[in-house]
């Protein structure tokens, strides 16, 4: 067997341990959830770090800014906007070239955002 398969089959054997340890977790809260009153359990010590940390990747995805496209215009609740440079506004110089910010007109009624 080469060193690789060796390696591979070690990391193997370290992922199905913790795998066993999550599962057992989870086994042990679901076990104690129906004879233990939710109020009284503290969730965050019992629940497995692998859940807890994917429960917090889902918080994070709700907590974003719409994304462009979802741009709704304050005025008159239009969603189509012009992308225009603001030359009132230089975000970056570089070599004379001036990179300006973006700003978006309402298609509908003009307001500027
Ligand atoms: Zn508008």
């Amino acid at each position: 067997m080469s060193e690789f398969e060796q390696k591979v089959l070690k990391l193997l054997e370290e992922i199905n341990s913790k795998l066993d340890k999550i599962l057992k977790a989870e086994s042990t809260v679901g076990s104690t959830a129906s004879t233990v009153s939710v109020s009284s359990t503290p969730s965050t010590t019992v629940k497995p770090s692998a859940v807890v940390e994917k429960q917090e990747e889902e918080a994070k995805l709700e907590e974003k800014p719409p994304v462009e496209g979802r741009r709704v215009c304050p005025e008159c609740g239009g969603t189509a906007f012009n992308a225009v440079e603001d030359k009132t506004q230089v975000l970056h110089q570089m070599g004379g070239v001036k990179i300006y910010a973006k700003k978006y007109v309402c298609r509908s009624c003009g307001h500027e955002m």
